[in-house]
């Protein structure tokens, strides 16, 4: 049997895993601990490694594993921003699961709206102490609003269907625009200016990075509502507190926070949180933080891990790989591979 390990596991990781992993013959070790340079050296006599969304994998990172004989890392998550892809290349493949279910992300984005809107998350704990005032927690109709949907690729359509559903008026923006699509596409500074609503559906890469920060904030509607799934990183995080606490913004729901890494998924609540940011944005009334989230439904998990044992498995079949990311995608902006070889 071939042996895995897996990094940053969690209670939940488990159980899907567990059930799948006699299906395609692997042994597993979960670790708890994220994958680093400091904790690659664990990787050593397994022949695969499975990491997730806020493991470190930089150069040195990737030495470690190759030098340690791992030729295989399998991300049970789509994004692939913590990979340094030009060190991995010639080394080791990295797969992915492209989409487990964009349902899960897409549903969430619009939970945070309608909490947000509606102020559920208020309410709640007012009732909780039978306080039944409803001074503070006016929302808005969404019917007639516009709202800016910045990427529409997997994720990003289906939340457009949602909207439409809610009689949004939705406008978009992505460089590659949905061919054959009724997605009504403007300019990224006019989607800044004309929406009340934006929501991220991009990913993180250089281009994209601080994609907003305080000039777009500058551009916005007074009260626009941010939501994003996406990546923290997309937005300047320092620039929204401040755009909050101008009440420029009128609400931000974040699954993502650019510093995420070292608090989200893990139990902070007997610790002094470190980082004012994040801190002032969780104070703020009309802020909900969620900590990335967004993934965690059951049909995603199950899809996660048949789909990441399945993508290692092809490997040791000496199967081409079908959801392999690397340099040249990166580099050229999409796969250039035939669908019958791997990438070196
Ligand atoms: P996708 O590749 O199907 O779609 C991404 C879209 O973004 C594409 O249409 C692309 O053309 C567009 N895009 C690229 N650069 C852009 C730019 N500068 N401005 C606007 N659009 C741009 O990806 P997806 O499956 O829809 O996932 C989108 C993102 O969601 C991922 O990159 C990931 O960061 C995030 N995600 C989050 C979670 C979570 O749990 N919070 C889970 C899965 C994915």
């Amino acid at each position: 049997m071939k042996k895995i390990c897996f990094y940053d596991t969690k209670p939940y990781d488990k159980v899907f895993f567990d059930f799948y992993k006699e299906k395609f013959g692997f042994e597993i070790d979960y670790f708890e601990s994220k994958l680093n340079f400091n904790t690659a050296v664990m990787a050593k006599g397994y022949e695969a490694v499975v990491a997730f969304v806020n493991d470190t994998i930089d150069e040195k990172t990737i030495d470690i594993l190759y030098d340690n004989g791992v030729r295989i890392i399998g991300m049970r998550c789509a994004g692939y921003n913590n990979i340094d892809f030009k060190a991995a290349f010639n080394k080791i493949h990295v797969v992915r699961v492209p989409a487990y279910s964009p349902y899960a992300v897409a549903e969430h984005a619009m939970a945070l709206l309608l909490t947000l809107n509606r102020k559920i998350h208020r309410a709640y704990n007012r009732t909780k102490e039978h306080n039944f005032s409803l001074n503070g927690l006016i929302g808005f109709d969404l019917h007639g609003k516009t709202i800016g949907v910045v990427g529409t690729g997997k994720i990003g359509s289906i939340f457009v269907d949602i909207c439409k559903g809610f009689g949004l008026n939705v406008i978009a923006y992505d460089p590659y625009p949905l061919q054959g699509s009724d997605i009504k596409y403007v300019s990224f500074d006019r989607l800044c200016e004309e929406s009340d609503i934006i929501s991220l559906h991009c990913p993180l890469t250089k281009e994209t990075r601080h994609l907003i920060d305080k000039d777009e904030f500058g551009l916005m509607k007074k009260g626009v509502v941010i939501i994003n799934t996406s990546r923290g990183a997309l937005i300047n995080s320092e620039d929204l507190l401040i755009a909050i606490k101008e009440e420029k913004v009128g609400g931000a729901g974040l699954d993502v926070y650019e510093e995420e890494t070292e608090f989200f998924y893990e139990d902070k609540s007997y610790s002094i949180i470190q980082d004012d940011i994040l801190s002032g944005l969780i104070s703020m009334p009309n802020v909900i933080v969620t900590s990335h989230q967004a993934f965690l439904t059951k049909e995603a998990l199950n899809n996660i891990a048949e789909i990441t044992l399945m993508n290692i498995k092809d490997f040791f079949d000496d199967k081409p790989l079908e959801n392999e990311i690397c340099y040249q995608c990166i580099k050229y902006n999409h796969c250039q591979k035939d669908k019958t070889s791997r990438c070196f």
